[in-house]
């Protein structure tokens, strides 16, 4: 009974994207999903041009066509009001991640995927040569493959010993909903020293406000409540920061938060296991990107995967190779790009500079992409 062509741990955009490529080529699928549907989730919520396509192709657009806002429209501000806009070269999308992840689930299942929620994985035992075996709190489940697509950081990276745990990742990102002034068609991201919030609207009127920062900047600034200290001081520190927000009203009581956020290099198989969306690589949340690269390498992950288990034993490795191929560039970019933006002296001068060549600024836009 407990038995699947192939096991995949995280029910999100990844792992639901990879799923359900497989299930439509016949496979026998599973997902474990360590919580219930629906959750939120530390994320901006901006989907951004190239999603459309991937979303219509996953057979979701007509369940989340009346949900979604339209956006074609970035606005980057450093705290001295310099500000850099640009247009989108197609229409980018908003929509709450406790919405998307349900949706995306409720079509998995749909597909004839076997969805487990509350089910986290504590441990994935054996390899490609025999099978693996996965542990959940209630039962063990064998499969031939493994799709890793838990995130960016799981208590699975401990387990399977991986590497990147040893490298620094010192930043903290906190989300909340807001309800607050109009943003029509457009996502606004105010930088202030060591980090940046990005605002954009989602579905019933709210607008989702999502930041990244510095560790130290976190710690040295938050105090007792720990985030509202935070975010008073980050208030003071951009002045259209400082606008919005006193006219906005909070939603959720509590903001999320997640810690060590890492945007380090990570192998792409580990232990026979085919990782990805964020846990084969996380790229910088300033490129709007990360949910296009986690529904994309789904479906690459299933490709070959696919491939695999039809009797190719060199389509792991061909899986890891085009993955680099298609995306260790835009995380490098990522990577350079959230230099500049935690750096608000060198970042003034620099959007003048796009703002005075407007194809440099379109040549980066476009590095985060491809
Ligand atoms: C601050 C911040 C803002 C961001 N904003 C944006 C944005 O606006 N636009 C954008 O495109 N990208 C954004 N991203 C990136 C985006 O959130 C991720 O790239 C995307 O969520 C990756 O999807 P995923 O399916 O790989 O992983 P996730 O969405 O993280 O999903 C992983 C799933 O695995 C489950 N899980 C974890 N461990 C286990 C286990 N042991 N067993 C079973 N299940 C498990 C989790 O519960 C989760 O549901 C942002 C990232 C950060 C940090």
């Amino acid at each position: 009974m407990n038995t699947y062509d192939v096991a995949i741990v995280g029910g999100a955009l990844a792992g639901c994207s990879a799923a359900i490529h497989l299930a439509r080529h016949g496979f026998s699928v599973a997902i474990f999903e360590a919580k219930a549907y629906p959750h939120h989730k530390v994320c901006g919520e901006f989907l951004s041009p190239e999603c459309e396509v991937m979303l219509n192709e996953l057979g979701v657009m007509a369940d989340l066509d009346s949900l979604l806002k339209r956006i074609d429209t970035a606005e980057i501000t450093a705290p001295d009001g310099t500000t850099w806009t640009t247009r989108f070269p197609g229409e980018a999308l908003g929509i709450t991640r406790y919405r998307l992840d349900h949706v995306l689930a409720e079509h998995a299942a749909h597909a004839g995927v076997s969805v487990f929620e509350k089910s986290p994985v504590s441990a994935i035992e054996g390899g490609l040569a025999d099978g693996f075996t996965l542990h959940t709190p209630n039962a063990a489940f064998h499969t031939r493959a493994v799709i890793a697509a838990y995130g960016k950081r799981s208590n699975l990276d401990r387990t399977l010993n991986r590497p990147f745990l040893n490298k620094p990742q010192p930043f903290v990102a906190l989300k909340n909903h807001f309800i607050g002034p109009a943003l029509p068609r457009r996502i606004e991201l105010h930088v202030f020293p060591g980090g940046y919030c990005g605002m954009s609207e989602v579905e019933d009127g709210l607008t989702n406000v999502c930041l990244l920062v510095r560790q130290d900047t976190f710690q040295k600034h938050s105090g007792s409540p720990k985030i509202e200290d935070f975010i008073r001081w980050m208030m003071t520190q951009n002045p259209r920061l400082q606008q919005w927000l006193e006219q906005a009203q909070q939603v959720h009581s509590q903001w999320l938060s997640i810690a060590q956020v890492p945007f380090v290099r990570k192998e792409v198989i580990h232990n026979d296991i085919v990782m990805t969306g964020d846990a084969a690589g996380l790229i910088t949340p300033l490129a709007g990107n990360g949910m296009s690269m986690a529904l994309h390498g789904g479906k690459l992950a299933a490709c070959y995967v696919g491939d695999y288990l039809r009797g190719d034993v060199t389509a792991l490795d061909a899986y890891a190779l085009h993955w680099q191929k298609t995306f260790g560039g835009r995380l490098r970019m990522g990577r350079f790009l959230q230099m500049f933006m935690l750096r608000p002296a060198i970042l003034s001068p620099g959007l003048k500079l796009i703002n005075a060549i407007p194809l440099l600024g379109q040549y980066f836009v476009n590095q985060t992409r491809s």
